[in-house]
């Protein structure tokens, strides 16, 4: 094949050299020297590569750097955004155009110092230069097209001769498309091509990763024959994708092998080309000049069309040579952009019909060339180009849908991809206009008005588009298409805001689009055609309506037109024109553009939308909803319901306030209604659904008219500012709820530029709080100052009916807590402009009085009909508005309370409040009242209480009362009836209560010990039946103070206490029957989670081990036999689902279920039992503790277990069936010990208790779990021989049991030691119960007969006590203590025999187990003192607490000297540390001393003794270090036989600081004075001797003094390191940076795509994607769940770096999960879609760490997938 190294050697280097006339490295380098780059950075972006925009300084949002200039550039000290980049683009550093300051970063400042000459760059260079760039130039665009032109004639001096196309000498190359998936490839290319479907992955990766890839190489007809088999392969086209492309075949075509490797090179070569570019401005220079010359073949204009004829990465080396050659001086891009501009509509054409993303096509280079404000507007001014983007745009894609002058989508998917692409247009314009320039010249004027002319066009085929007729009889026969329309509509509302902008700032621009615009909406028919007008009339006044019935006649939401003008004429004011007097001007149009035709389209859109709210649309279904939804959603509203809004106040201030009003009554069908006969008119008709409507219409009328009146925060309209008007909207917001961040500015809409942004922080601080979110799962929150509920509007327009009664309801509690009157009253108003003034008229026209007073009539008319109470509301707030207006004092003109008198306002007021029935609008009218009566003061002031209504005194009597005072009256009447009930109530909670817990408790914990005799004790107190169960038992020997050491409570040894037995009374969860524990009963059991875990396996030799089991249980309690019928259905129901999101890794499986009570996620039950000590209780004295001559001492036992296991050492597997017998034991053991003796010491169950049936089934169930859990854990399940049946009974099942409880209590204590929880805190059920039942579980199998006869069992138990006590086997550094501890405890004593058969042993707390965590702890204690570093530990001390006292050192000085003695003995004979230090120390001094001896030549021939340095300090340290090292191992033993024993923690046990050393020996029978242990007379130092003297020790010794040699022995250390996860970045970007260059493992050429991060063991991962696809088991999983099987045992946590998000998996599943960086709003940004800095949150990280370490995250998985509307994902593909 192609080899890139040697094309770079034979010809780029040789290029070079000609051109430079030198070696290429040194040439090069010294043009580097010369420092001559370029000031604009340039840098092309890669994908993945974090971008950086400044919000204070950029001049649009695609203004970008790189992360090299950002880091050097004032911008990081800004408030900035980040996000990462989809490839393509460039670093914008440097551009004047691109950044209002700060235009240099460091770097780019410093290269605006250099020149642009250079001295090694002569003409002659310049020259040869030129030549090769065109030879370059020449041969890439000849060869890189698809159907290269060139490739044979190239060849025809080659190895190609007529006709003989020897062998294989041709390719079939297939190419990408974006219409095929990879699925269907992969599966064309194994069908037809015959690949394999690994090698068919590769080719599908390869091709969406370069855009092509080779399928075959052959003779040129099996090329061809394999060419056409694919393109005759039709994909059958899924019903989904019915997409005219997919029916396509698949682009292929056969090259000759030499062709291939040419476009090969081309490829290099271009690549090598646009580096070589950046290096030089001059060569710049130069290959503008060359791609300017338009006869060449690789001219500009050729580059731009022949785009589309190439494959992916052509194309993306074509744009990057552009990008680096064309943009960075300013010149060339504007050539650029001028040729772009000129070709536009051949790019575009060819792009839509293309099948490549916008970001692989050339058209994307718009966004590099039109965001450029300079060139922009050269562009609008002198290449037309606004007008030729929408030209364009209308041919392409909305001419062929315009029917009768109209747009009109057909229902065809089809079209909407297309016409997607065609949108990419509508976003160029937008880039084109987003700068406004300061000024206008006048050929950017008249460019600019060429393009709204071509704008007009397109919004007059879209006024009245989509126009819909109401139904009646039927439904629809299909929804209507909707969303094209409206995707229309959001693409070019910015454009049509950016035109508004535009013309607001220039008068003459301004009085040219406001007469387009009239003579735009004169020629269209739309509604206003022919309509006849009828005279009608109110209150004595007369309008001429138009009389187009919207319940008849088609009506459309798209009124562009009407809505352009509206936005148009706001800005009229700021100019000093008006209506009037542009009418002169335009007065041949004016004549029929009347204020009456402006409202019209609007009203009868309003109209129909109020219609729809009355119920008479019901029959035109969902798609008319969607759009009135979409018509006031915060992305649409802006250029729909607000301009129609205006577009209302327009009329209403141009027309005689009572005309405008009829117009409004008339199209709402109310013209009857506002007269005053109609109550009478209506007693007439029946009430049926058509009156019901016509109720709510009047409703819709008085919002309307409310909206009209109060919605003017809108510059133009009032004297408000854009920041008032989004000030309204955040206080309105701010008023339904408390909004983050987000959510805010989700809620709000889009500004035009990138400063809205700006306008947006500055204005939130000015009228909210913001509330730093408290805990980790909450968000900071942004609240409404206090004082701004004033300005709450409950009828703002944006609101929705949710939105409407949730501020409602808030403002009614609000003002009720500050004891306002309950009302939602209308806000002051702002002063409206000139042009609108003449709108406060309608507040006091007669329509507008009558109307008011007839409502409050009819309110007053008990019989009316025709009334409601929401009517009045919406009156009453109107009125409010008419009075607040004349108080404001802004218009002159306004007379309402002169005219009022005349209706009787205040009179009627006045009696709606005493009006009983209104009692729930009494305060609004008091508030009403109250406001009228201001004015009265204001107008009227010496007629004091003579106005219209009675003196105030009389008036006060009457006055009614406010909710609020009649609240209190009643409140005094109700206080007394409460206490009444109260005392009833009180009973009844008492029972309840009572209830509660004898259904619950039962329920929940088995250890809780209330018994029902306990009844009585609810006279204490109904909240205190939590009481503390044992109490009573400890509490006389607690009261004595734990001052006596002997008198704590020990749960093993001679001070042992004993089990005072439990109440085992359950419900069972599922038949809700009482069931108690009994023997022979039926078994209980609880379901518990089995999963394998690596958790804490935190030391070298635990990572290499493999995975253990963790077992987790929820404790609820069931019969088994209840539990088998709820699994069997489970089960089936599992089989029946179909495998929708998830891939069975593994069938070894139990099938998962869930708890039935709390659905926490389980696979298997433990069985829950009795406790241990039950058993055995009976055959032992239980009170009065043991005396010593009744068993058997320390050493006795000692000696027995080494003679068992010698004995179970001997036997032969014949003799399994028999167990060596205890009298032989005994007597071989030379133990001078009866039988009875020894029985105690065991404890011996005399008659073994007979086991329900069921048990076994049980055990073996559970058994089955553990093994199939493993095995899921093996890699290769193939490596076992197949058909060897699972013995479930034989294999390592039991070890397994009891090492899956040793891992469990591990990882249990280390996350109560992670969450700080000392042993005697509260515990969660689940973690008390699943210890529990767990080591019962292990206890009472241990003495399961099975085990007899297992032979692993006795070859496990006989090693075990080899290496335990006789030293063969591994040593005690190598043990994990507590490992062996449970091991042994279960295994081992249950295998001896008596006379009669084998023993029964069940492990409770005999004598026996202490010896044995004597044992282990000893062992313990003397790899702490093994391990002890005097100088280390004395370093780490003087660090860390230079001044502390040594704890131990006064208990050190008063030891026995012999003690004391014995300890530095030991000390020094074990102590590794000390003995190395002894040998390097004695075989420095022994070379010392030769070199003396040959210095002096003679020798004295004696070794001297080197003594290590041991003073009682020293032995303080060593204690105290002891101490921190058997940490760990005690509280696991703690936790082990508390649950083993049954004996409570003392209370001595603190509960809030960490435990103890010496509390928790003494609860385990061990003697805490560590003195003792060192005794030489005691058993206790003969067994630490003997473990200290394995000969592994020695050996580890020697090799630690030759540090070079490889240390042969892997030490456990006392204390494992605790659990991690990596520690992260605190910036995130610059996590981001760390992966912006870090390359596939399969692929070095290819970036990562989405690198991902175990956060578990710090890898980085290529997730997700096609070209990391390892296999596990049989089947091909992504690269992270692979690395999940093996790095965290099938579970994993990582985190998508590019996203920002954590993902879990966990056995082919997974969830997403929130990542621990939050912005300073404590919000996450999932998906990088708000690009705030993001900072590392600890509290976040670590309960994603909590969640890890205990176990909890197939929980968690399974807890979110329970989640319908999770979307399905392919986990294992992650
Ligand atoms: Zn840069
Ligand atoms: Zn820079
Ligand atoms: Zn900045
Ligand atoms: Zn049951
Ligand atoms: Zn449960
Ligand atoms: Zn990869
Ligand atoms: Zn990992």
């Amino acid at each position: 094949m192609f080899k890139e190294a040697l094309a770079k050697e034979e010809i780029i280097d040789v290029l070079v050299e000609f051109m430079l006339g030198d070696s290429p490295a040194s040439a090069l380098e010294k043009l580097r020297l010369e420092g001559n780059t370029a000031t604009v950075c340039g840098k092309v972006f890669k994908n993945g590569e974090p971008t950086y925009s400044c919000r204070e300084c950029g001049v649009d949002p695609t203004c970008v750097l790189c992360v090299n200039c950002f880091k050097r550039s004032a911008h990081r000290f800004h408030k900035y955004k980040m996000s990462t980049s989809g490839g393509g683009g460039c670093c914008d550093c440097g551009d004047d155009e691109a950044w209002k300051k700060d235009h240099y970063c460091q770097l780019h400042l410093a290269n605006r110092k250099n020149p642009l000459e250079s001295k090694i760059l002569t003409e002659a260079v310049l020259e040869r230069a030129e030549i090769c760039f065109g030879a370059i130039l020449a041969f890439c665009v000849n060869y890189l097209e698809i159907e290269p032109n060139a490739s044979l004639q190239c060849l025809e001096g080659g190895n190609v001769k007529d006709g003989q196309l020897d062998g294989a000498q041709f390719c079939t190359v297939l190419y990408n498309d974006e219409s095929h998936t990879f699925d269907q490839v992969i599966q064309t290319l194994t069908k037809i091509a015959k690949c394999r479907h690994k090698d068919a992955m590769e080719i599908v990766a390869a091709i969406d990763r370069e855009g092509r890839a080779v399928v075959k190489c052959d003779t040129f007809k099996e090329c061809n024959d394999l060419k056409t088999a694919i393109e005759n392969q039709m994909i059958p086209p899924s019903a989904l994708l019915s997409n005219p492309r997919n029916n396509q075949s698949l682009r292929t075509s056969v090259l000759h092998i030499g062709a291939v490797a040419c476009q090969q090179f081309a490829l290099q070569l271009l690549g090598w080309f646009q580096e070589f570019l950046v290096r030089h401005y001059l060569f710049r220079k130069t290959f503008a000049e060359l791609v300017q010359r338009k006869q060449e073949a690789f001219c500009i204009r050729h580059i731009l069309e022949y785009d589309v004829k190439l494959w992916k990465t052509a194309r993306t080396c074509w744009h990057r040579l552009l990008i680096s050659g064309m943009l960075m001086e300013y010149d060339n891009k504007m050539v650029l952009a001028q040729e772009f501009s000129r070709r536009y509509a051949t790019i575009v054409e060819d792009f839509i019909s293309d099948d490549h993303d916008h970001a692989f096509s050339i058209v994307s280079l718009s966004v590099q060339l039109f965001t450029v404000p300079s060139i922009a507007h050269h562009l609008i001014a002198h290449e037309g180009i606004f007008d030729k983007l929408l030209h364009t745009f209308y041919h392409v894609a909305i001419e062929k849908f315009i029917q009768n002058k109209t747009l009109h989508f057909s229902k065809n998917i089809a079209s909407l991809t297309f016409f997607k692409r065609a949108n990419y247009i509508l976003y160029d314009l937008r880039y084109l206009l987003s700068l406004k320039p300061e000024v206008l010249s006048n050929d950017l004027r008249s460019g600019f008005l060429e393009g709204c002319r071509a704008l007009m066009r397109v919004l007059n085929v879209m006024q009245g588009m989509e126009s819909i007729t109401r139904q009646t009889g039927q439904h629809m026969d299909y929804e209507p298409e909707w969303e094209c329309a409206f995707n229309l509509h959001i693409k070019l509302a910015t454009t049509i805001s950016q035109v508004i902008e535009w013309a607001a700032g220039d008068v003459k621009l301004l009085r040219k689009l406001y007469k387009m615009s009239v003579r735009a909406l004169v020629g269209n028919s739309f509604i206003v055609g022919a309509e006849k007008a009828e005279a009608r009339s109110v209150a004595g006044h007369v309008a001429s309506c138009l009389m187009y019935d919207v319940s008849v006649k088609p009506v459309s939401i798209h009124l562009p037109l009407t809505r352009f003008y509206a936005g148009i004429y706001l800005h009229l004011g700021a100019h000093d024109m008006t209506y009037d007097s542009l009418q002169t001007e335009t007065e041949a149009l004016n004549s029929k553009l009347t204020p009456r035709g402006i409202i019209e389209p609007v009203l009868c859109t309003h109209a129909m939308i109020a219609q729809v709210a009355a119920g008479m649309w019901r029959r035109n279904g969902y798609s008319l909803l969607h759009q009135l939804y979409f018509y006031r959603n915060v992305r649409c509203r802006v250029e729909m319901l607000d301009r129609d809004i205006v577009c209302l106040q327009i009329g209403a201030s141009l027309m005689e306030s009572n005309e405008f009003l009829i117009h409004v009554l008339n199209k709402f069908n109310l013209i009857a209604w506002a007269h005053s006969n109609y109550e009478s008119v209506l007693a007439e008709n029946p009430v049926d659904d058509e009156f019901m409507r016509q109720l709510s219409m009047i409703d819709e009328f008085l919002e309307l008219l409310i909206v009209i009146i109060g919605e003017r925060w809108m510059p133009g309209v009032s004297i408000v500012t854009e920041e008032d008007r989004l000030r309204k909207e955040i206080i309105q917001l701010l008023c339904t709820k408390s909004y983050s961040h987000s959510e805010l500015s989700r809620a709000l809409p889009d500004g035009n530029g990138g400063n809205s942004d700006n306008i947006f922080e500055d204005v939130i601080n000015t009228v909210a709080v913001f509330k730093k979110p408290v805990g980790v799962d909450s968000k900071g929150v942004y609240e409404l100052k206090e004082h701004l509920f004033e300005e709450f509007n409950v009828y703002f327009y944006h609101y929705t009916k949710e939105d409407k009664s949730k501020a409602e309801e808030l403002q009614r509690e609000r003002r009720k807590a500050k004891k306002q009157l309950v009302c939602c009253p209308p806000p002051m108003l702002p002063q409206l402009t000139p042009a609108f003034k003449s709108m406060a008229n309608i507040l006091q026209c007669n329509v507008f009085l009558s109307i008011c007073t007839l409502v409050m009539d009819r309110a007053l008319d008990a019989r009316s009909r025709s009334f409601t109470e929401s009517h009045l509301q919406k009156v009453l707030h109107l009125l409010g508005f008419a009075i607040q207006e004349e108080l404001s004092e802004h218009y002159p003109f306004l007379s309402f309370y002169e005219r009022s008198p005349k209706y009787g306002i205040l009179e009627k007021l006045e009696e709606l409040a005493r009006c009983p029935r209104l009692e729930a609008h009494r305060d609004f009218v008091l508030w009403t009242i109250k406001r009228y009566k201001e004015l009265q003061a204001k107008q009227a002031p010496s007629d004091g209480g003579a106005g219209p209504s009675c003196s105030k005194q009389s008036a006060g009597e009457e006055q009614p009362l406010s909710s609020e005072e009649q609240a209190s009256q009643e409140k005094k009447l109700r206080a007394r009836m409460v206490a009444e009930s109260r005392a009833k109530i009180m009973a009844q909670m008492k029972s309840a209560q009572k209830s509660f817990m004898k259904n619950h408790a039962e329920m929940f914990s088995a250890s809780d010990k209330e018994s029902a005799g306990e009844d009585s004790s609810t006279a204490t107190g109904a909240m205190e039946w939590e009481d503390i169960p044992a109490e009573a038992n400890v509490e006389d020997e607690e009261e004595q103070g734990a001052v006596a050491l002997k008198q704590n409570v020990a749960c093993l040894g001679p001070e042992r206490k004993f089990y005072t037995g439990s109440d085992n009374n359950f419900k069972c969860i599922l038949c809700f029957e009482n069931c108690a524990i009994s023997r022979s009963g039926p078994p209980l059991v609880s379901s518990a989670f089995v999963q394998t875990s690596r958790v804490i396996f935190t030391t070298p030799q635990m990572r290499a081990s493999p995975s253990a089991l963790h077992m987790s249980c929820c404790g609820h309690v069931m019969h088994y036999s209840c539990w088998q019928e709820y699994y069997s259905n489970e089960e089936s129901k599992e089989q029946r689902r179909p495998h929708r999101n998830r891939v069975a890794l593994s069938p070894a499986h139990n099938v998962e279920f869930h708890c039935p009570y709390c659905r926490t996620l389980s696979n298997t039950v433990l069985p829950v039992t009795e406790a241990l000590p039950a058993f055995s209780s009976s055959s032992t004295p239980n009170t009065t503790p043991l005396a010593t001559d009744s068993y058997l001492p320390l050493d006795s036992f000692a000696e027995i277990m080494r003679t068992q296991a010698s004995e179970l050492a001997a036997m032969k597997l014949v003799e399994l069936k028999t167990l060596p017998s205890v009298t032989t034991i005994l007597r071989k053991s030379g133990v001078v010990a009866d039988m009875a003796q020894f029985e105690r010491s065991v404890q011996l169950i005399p008659n073994p208790p007979e086991l329900h049936s069921n048990y076994s089934d049980v055990m073996a169930f559970l058994s089955k779990a553990l093994l199939n859990a493993t095995q899921s854990q093996q890699p290769h399940p193939k490596d076992h021989p197949a058909g060897t049946p699972l013995d479930t009974d034989s294999i390592e099942t039991v070890p397994m049991l009891w090492d899956t409880c040793s891992y469990t209590m591990q990882s249990l204590e280390i996350y109560l030691f992670e969450t700080q929880k000392p042993l005697k805190a509260e515990l969660p059920m689940r973690h008390q119960s699943c210890a529990i039942n767990l080591v019962r579980a292990c206890s009472r199998f241990s003495a399961s007969p099975s085990l007899w006869t297992n032979e692993w069992q006795t070859e496990f138990a006989a090693r075990l006590l080899d290496t335990v006590f006789n030293q063969k086997g591994t040593s005690v550094l190598e043990w994990d203590c507590f490992r062996v501890l449970v091991s042994f405890q279960f295994g081992v004593l249950n295998l001896m025999a008596g006379e009669s058969g084998p023993l029964t042993v069940i492990p409770s707390g005999s004598m026996f187990d202490f010896y044995i965590l004597q044992t282990m702890f000893l062992a313990h204690l003397t790899k702490a003192v093994l391990c002890f570093d005097a100088d280390k530990e004395q370093a780490k001390r003087t660090a860390e607490t230079p001044h502390a006292e040594l704890t131990q050192l006064g208990y050190v000085e008063q030891l026995p000297t012999r003690i004391r003695d014995n300890m530095v003995a030991f000390y020094r004979r074990y102590n590794i540390p000390a003995r190395v230090l002894q040998r390097n120390t004695q075989q420095q001094l022994a070379e010392e001393r030769k070199d003396e001896e040959q210095g002096q030549g003679q020798g004295q021939g004696q070794e001297q003794t080197v003594v290590i340095p041991c003073e009682p300090h020293h032995l303080a340290l060593l204690l105290e270090y002891v101490q921190r090292q058997m940490s760990s191992f005690l509280r696991c033993a703690c936790l082990f036989y508390r649950c083993l024993t049954d004996v409570d923690f003392p209370d001595t046990f603190p509960t809030d600081q960490p435990d103890r050393f010496e509390l928790m020996c003494q609860y385990l029978g061990l003697d805490p004075q560590l003195g003792v242990y060192f005794d030489m007379e005691t058993v206790y130092a003969t067994m630490m001797h003997s473990f200290a003297s394995h000969p592994h020790i020695g050996r580890e010794v020697e090799e630690r003094c030759q540090p070079d040699t490889a240390r042969s022995l892997q030490v456990e250390p006392c204390l494992r390191p605790l659990p991690r996860l990596i520690p992260l970045y605190d910036d995130y970007s610059d996590l981001i940076n760390s992966v912006s260059d870090i390359f596939c493992p399969n692929n070095e050429r290819e970036e990562m795509k989405t690198p991902t991060m175990c956060l578990i063991c710090g890898s980085i991962l290529c997730g997700q994607s096609y070209c990391c696809q390892p296999e596990l088991g049989k089947l091909m999983v992504g690269a992270c769940t692979h690395h999940a099987h093996a790095c965290g045992a099938e579970v994993g946590i990582f985190l998508r770096i590019r996203d920002c998000q954590v993902v879990y998996l966990g056995r082919g599943k997974g969830c997403f999960a929130q990542p621990p960086y939050l912005d300073e709003y404590g919000e996450t940004d999932q998906g990088l879609r708000r690009g705030n800095p993001l900072r590392l949150c600890q509290a976040a990280y670590s309960r994603i760490f909590l969640q890890w370490l205990g176990h909890g995250l197939h929980e968690e998985i399974a807890r979110l997938n329970d989640n319908t509307n999770v979307a399905v994902m392919q986990w294992h593909h992650m």
